[in-house]
């Protein structure tokens, strides 16, 4: 075997890593009175404004990102919701970049606060990408005084799954060769792709862990999972050869829910806006401050499964401009809605000019 051919067959080195409760945790490290104190950052109780993050403390009770800052109150009564400050955690994100960057070129942020790594090239440590990973978090507590959670494994799925294992501050390593026994029992939601509704239809098919989703045959996947049956089955049975990308860019942003029974398009108004919030958390933190958006869109999807989508240049995620959208959309069917989506087009020029300014800086 020559060394080329041995070196493509090798096993890669991937780590995830991802900052616990990032935001929450500089707040408490840049205000020590409230370290034992419940708190999050996002939007007040009272205008209706939802959380990005909140601490350990807060979480006890109920507490979670993404949820309207009025029902986390209501869960939690002496949470103190601090205003995000988007400048500060993106310079933190900057210096845990550089630090991601000493040891490989190949990072890929996913938000400010998460990574993956390549590593597979790095010699440290005579080469245990364990050791690697813990130097790494070695290194960002000491510059940050923050804690970060990593998980070390050959592919993507399994390295971000690793990371949760022991958070916080944890550090999780998966083989190659316990790699499919580890994934047997979990359950199928733990494989990133797998949402609630697709949890859903496969836990009404009786597959509710790894190992139910690896033993089906594909023709009793398609139908749950359309195209998406192949590749859900080779995760689940540890096999992802996506790359870890440094040049991924945010293009667009969006979320998007099914309902439960369909709904007629006069019923989506309320959920417009109750979506909207949950969209502009995500997008400060797939891309920070400074972002600009080109134009928002609606997407629907008809009881009929056929789909369509609508969009207009906007610089913010409008209600009115949605509203319009979704009167455009809904006319072209007479169909009941299954599906809505709402998102964002980002300014990619912008985004990349300032991600290479940070780097050069
Ligand atoms: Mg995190």
């Amino acid at each position: 075997m020559t060394d080329k051919a041995l070196l493509v067959s090798e096993p890669r080195k991937i780590l995830h890593i991802d900052m616990d409760c990032f935001y929450a945790a500089i707040e408490m490290r840049d205000q020590p009175e409230l370290a034992n104190q419940p708190i999050a950052v996002g939007g007040q109780a009272n205008s209706r404004g939802v959380l990005a993050t909140a601490n350990y403390l807060a979480r006890e009770s109920g507490v979670h990102s993404a949820m309207p800052s009025a029902k986390a109150k209501a869960l939690c009564p002496n949470l103190i919701i601090l205003p995000p400050r988007m400048d500060v955690y993106r310079d933190v994100s900057n210096q845990i970049r550089d630090i991601f960057l000493q040891y490989t070129h190949l990072v890929e942020f996913l938000s400010l606060d998460e990574a993956f790594l390549d590593v597979s090239a790095s010699s440290l440590f005579s080469g245990s990408a364990t050791l690697l990973a813990y130097r790494i978090k070695n290194d960002i507590y000491r510059k940050t005084k923050l804690k970060a959670s990593a998980g070390v494994s050959y592919n993507k799925t399994l390295a971000k799954i690793a990371s949760d294992w022991n958070k916080p501050d944890g550090l999780f390593t998966v083989r190659p060769d316990e790699a499919e026994s580890f994934l047997a029992e979990l359950p199928v939601n733990i494989l990133s792709g797998i949402g609630k509704v697709a949890k859903e239809k496969l836990n009404k098919a009786d597959i509710f862990i790894c190992k139910d989703l690896v033993e089906r045959p594909l023709t009793e996947l398609k139908p749950l999972l359309g195209k998406w049956a192949e590749k859900a089955q080779l995760r689940a049975k540890g096999i992802d050869n996506r790359q870890v990308s440094p040049k991924r860019e945010t293009k667009s942003v969006s979320i998007e829910e099914t309902f439960s029974t369909d709904l007629k398009g006069s019923e989506l108004v309320e959920k417009i806006s109750e979506m909207r919030f949950r969209l502009e958390s995500r997008l400060k933190k797939k891309v920070g401050v400074g972002l600009k958006v080109k134009s928002i869109f609606i997407k629907l999807k008809f009881s009929d499964f056929s789909q369509t989508t609508a969009q207009r240049p906007c610089q913010t995620i409008d209600q009115s401009v949605l509203e319009a959208l979704l009167l455009v959309a809904c006319a072209r069917s007479s169909k009941k809605i299954r599906l809505l989506g709402i998102g964002a087009y980002i300014d990619n020029e912008n985004v990349n000019k300032r991600q290479q300014l940070e780097i050069k800086l």
